[in-house]
């Protein structure tokens, strides 16, 4: 198989990396391979042995071109500043630009320890590989941005968490790996040659107008907000809950980024954390827009001498697009929210009457995607099915009538309205308690429930009849409580 590299972090200043090589494997065998994704980097899989790509993607053998590094950031953690993470358990490879032009990272995760690992294995469990390959492919059949999965492989050897665990190493691929932990690495040593080349860099790669902008780190920054602006609403809308927005997981590519406890919520709840380790819920829910803007103010610490010499300056322009995130993330869910319902451009209206449902749904525990998916139904004549997600079936009837009048009164006609809800609202999502058994079955060497599901969820937005039970809410008793970071 052959990678195209085309290598550029390698090239950046040492202190932004270190370079290692994967630590082989014992038997690594594929779990899975994209090869869509594969065509669209341009890498020519030819007719591929399955045996060959799994000694590739579990790092045993280097395709011919990868500079493998592991790359150094910071992070603040659940609020509290860690200066020195990096990369502990992945590998970077290289770069290759795709066929659509867009330069990409390819990174091994899982392929043993480097200079950052401190005391972890630099490993990864298969479950948590399964679980990010497919959300992260869910996520993009969704329509939102993210990283990419590119294989999955199974190591052949134990991971010892608190048990032993099968292991396995992950293959993401990337808009860039760039964080804004990345940026308060430099920031926190005071580096501030190397961060102005790290800027140059990110803007170079992922937005070259910024470079020509009278002030380029003012205009980056407006460019980084806007994206997260973006994919904090996208998320909002259907219900998905990242788990750990810390500063290192926060990507300047605007990409959901790093997969560990996240999760969909089934019944509606704003507060809603599956994290284990998120005591106070921090990335609850319903916090997810605030807390991004928190991370986004975090690189704001680090841009300010690049933005303006005059510290004040600076702070008051970088103050400014920050109220500008508040204002477009509130716009995006406006609009979201509205072509949920049906509606084609959100106003104060359309959102009074997403809350309104949302708070219906809250206290009568209906399953947030099912509901939404089922209002296409209620258009068509039939809310039985979206009334039966309530605990009272009698709970909707009003906010319905109240939704009809307010479709009629925009004219909006009723095939364009659900031809609307049902390309807003998925009738598929990777449901925690689907994942939960796909694990549980891999680590018992089954991956035809992980090849089932991962079907399913190329088509979220269609209701085929072979993928009935990945529609399903989870009965009480399959309900997953808790997630655990991938660790
Ligand atoms: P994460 O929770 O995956 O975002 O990881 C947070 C930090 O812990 C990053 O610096 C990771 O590289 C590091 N880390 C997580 N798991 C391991 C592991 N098994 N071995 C070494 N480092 C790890
Ligand atoms: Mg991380």
């Amino acid at each position: 198989m052959q990678f195209a590299f085309d290598n550029t972090y390698a090239r950046l200043p040492r202190e932004l990396f270190a370079h290692v090589e994967p630590t082989p494997v014992d038997d690594p065998q594929l779990i899975a391979f994209n090869s869509e994704l594969a065509d669209l980097l341009g890498v020519d899989a030819g007719d591929y042995d399955p045996a060959d790509i799994a000694q590739l993607f579990a790092g045993n053998r280097l395709p011919q071109g990868a500079e493998p590094i592991a790359m150094a950031y910071s992070g603040h953690q659940f609020g509290g500043f860690s200066p020195v993470l990096g990369d502990g358990r992945a590998i970077l490879l290289g770069e290759v630009v795709g066929r659509d032009g867009v330069r990409r990272d390819i990174q091994l995760k899982g392929s043993g320890p480097t200079p950052f690992s401190r005391r972890g294995d630099g490993r990864s469990a298969l479950g948590p590989v399964l679980r990010e390959y497919l959300v992260s492919e869910a996520m993009h059949a969704l329509g939102v941005p993210t990283t990419r999965a590119l294989a999955a492989v199974w190591s052949g050897e134990s991971v010892f968490r608190e048990t032993p665990l099968p292991g396995g190493v992950f293959v993401r691929v990337a808009r860039s790996h760039i964080r804004v932990g990345t940026f308060q690495y430099l920031r926190a040593r005071d580096d501030l040659d190397n961060l102005r080349q790290l800027l140059d860099y990110s803007m170079q790669r992922l937005d070259p107008q910024a470079a020509d902008a009278d002030n380029p780190a003012l205009a980056f920054f407006a460019g980084v907000i806007s994206r997260q602006a973006q994919l904090v609403a996208a998320w909002m809308s259907l219900g998905f809950i990242h788990g750990v927005m810390n500063t290192d997981n926060t990507s300047i590519s605007g990409e959901t980024i790093d997969y560990g406890p996240c999760a969909f919520l089934d019944a509606y709840d704003p507060a809603k954390k599956f994290s284990s380790i998120d005591h106070g819920g921090r990335y609850a829910f319903h916090n997810q827009p605030p807390i991004a803007q928190w991370n986004l103010a975090r690189l704001a610490d680090t841009l300010l001498p690049l933005i303006d010499e005059d510290q004040d300056k600076a702070i008051a322009a970088a103050k400014r697009e920050l109220e500008a995130y508040a204002r477009q993330i509130e716009a995006a869910m406006i609009e979201r929210f509205a072509a949920k319902l049906g509606i084609a451009a959100g106003d104060d209206a359309s959102w009074s009457l997403a809350e309104s449902l949302l708070q219906l749904m809250h206290r009568e525990r209906a399953d947030f995607t099912r509901t939404f998916r089922h209002l296409a139904n209620a258009l068509d004549g039939d809310d039985a099915p979206l009334r039966s997600e309530f605990a009272d079936p009698r709970a909707p009837l009003e906010w319905l009538d109240e939704w009809r009048a307010d479709l009629a009164r925009r004219g909006i006609a009723t095939k364009d309205a659900s031809r609307r809800i049902r390309g807003a609202n998925p009738a598929v999502i990777p449901r925690n308690h689907r994942i939960e058994e796909v694990i549980n079955a891999g680590i018992e060497g089954d991956f035809a429930p992980f090849h089932r599901m991962h079907q399913a969820l190329q088509t979220p937005y269609e209701e085929r009849a072979e993928d009935g039970i990945y529609r399903l809410a989870p009965r009480p008793e399959e309900e997953v409580q808790a997630t655990f970071c991938g660790t």
